[in-house]
């Protein structure tokens, strides 16, 4: 056996400690640059200390099939971008240094029936090169002519998935109706990822219904790479305050009994990445519908304008990101999958 070749197990290591070290060494260059910012910002119109975009989390759709009692982007408007000012606004983002964008919504695969979402991810991958294009559904419109046709194009996807009991899931509302099944769909989904070589990626937020669970058989079953866990979240103007379409207060948990929680699945070991309501908040670069970044530090979004109009820079300043608490929740990790040559796109 050769000693020098890295087995499976370690590659995942590897790569997340080179995506460590290649953001330390951007941010040093930025704190060098800074030495000469006054000067070198003046001669060059840039600010060295400025945040860089390395990871962004764009909502093109805030439409959904489902109406999860706790949903903290809701349908407010129902707006999506024409495609070309949405790719403008992708290459602004990978000129800025995106190096991985990540599609939420709203359910993402609902406009165009996944079309629109798989072609901005096919402009994301083989277009601008970005180093990881993720999606985050709720899995129920995904289906397997969407991932023979794009499947190439995505990294990782995500599948919010809170417990794998019909009745929770129905007092949830992560269901669109009687005759659908979600966590049958959400086994679908995973087994389409191994076919057609996706990383599959969980989601769950931990709230009043779910937290006495226990999700472990069905973990060790599926297998994700990462089951991010998230403590439900309560934001004015989406699942909180009078005009607000959801109300989430009936679905909130205690940091005690989100604790719990994670100590019940504690044997999954690093597959669980838990995050706290704190982090949640203030960690994400999240960009709306007219990509507008949303500032989320005063329990609300509060929108930036769009980089459509102001720039990446222009908008970052109202951003609230806090750069700190993305590298302490472990942001930056093994994003990418192994990619196939040019030729094959
Ligand atoms: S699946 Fe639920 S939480 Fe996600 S966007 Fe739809 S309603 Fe909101």
């Amino acid at each position: 056996m050769d000693q020098h070749r890295l087995d499976a197990a370690q590659m995942p290591i590897v790569a997340a400690i080179y995506c460590h070290i290649r953001l330390l060494l951007d941010r040093l260059l930025a704190r060098v640059c800074g030495g000469f910012g006054a000067i070198s910002g003046w001669l060059l119109g840039t600010d060295p200390t400025a945040i860089i975009p390395i990871s962004v989390n764009y909502f093109p759709t805030r439409e959904c099939n489902y109406k999860c009692g706790f949903c903290f982007h809701t349908s407010i408007t129902s707006f999506v971008l024409p495609i070309e000012e949405a790719k403008r606004g992708l290459k602004l983002l990978q000129e800025a240094g995106m190096r991985k964008l990540n599609f939420s919504g709203g359910e993402p695969f609902i406009h165009q029936r996944g079309n629109y979402l798989g072609e901005l991810m096919k402009y994301a991958k083989a277009q601008l090169r970005l180093e990881s294009v993720t999606v985050i559904s709720n899995g129920s419109l995904i289906t397997e002519a969407w991932m023979k046709k794009y499947a190439r194009y995505v990294d990782m996807l995500a599948v919010s998935c809170d417990s794998f009991q019909r009745s929770s899931n129905e007092a949830i509302g992560r269901f669109q109706n009687a005759r659908t099944d979600h966590v049958a769909q959400v086994e679908r989904v995973r087994d389409w990822c191994v076919e057609y070589g996706v990383i599959f990626k969980m989601n769950t937020v931990v709230n009043a219904v779910n937290w006495q669970e226990d999700m472990t058989e069905q973990l060790l079953r599926l297998k994700p790479a990462r089951w991010k866990v998230f403590q439900c979240l309560v934001i004015e103007g989406e699942n909180a305050g009078e005009d607000a379409l959801r109300q989430a207060d009936a679905f909130v948990v205690t940091d005690e009994q989100f604790q719990t929680f994670l100590r019940r699945h504690a044997c999954l070991g690093d597959v669980l990445v838990p995050e706290s309501n704190a982090s949640m908040r203030d960690s994400y670069l999240l960009l709306d519908e007219y990509m507008r970044f949303l500032d989320c530090t005063r329990n609300r979004k509060d929108p930036s304008r769009s980089i459509l109009d102001v720039g990446v820079a222009g908008a970052l300043k109202y951003s609230g990101f806090d750069e700190e608490e993305f590298i302490r929740r472990g942001g930056v990790y093994n994003w990418s999958k192994p990619q196939p040559s040019p030729m094959d796109w």
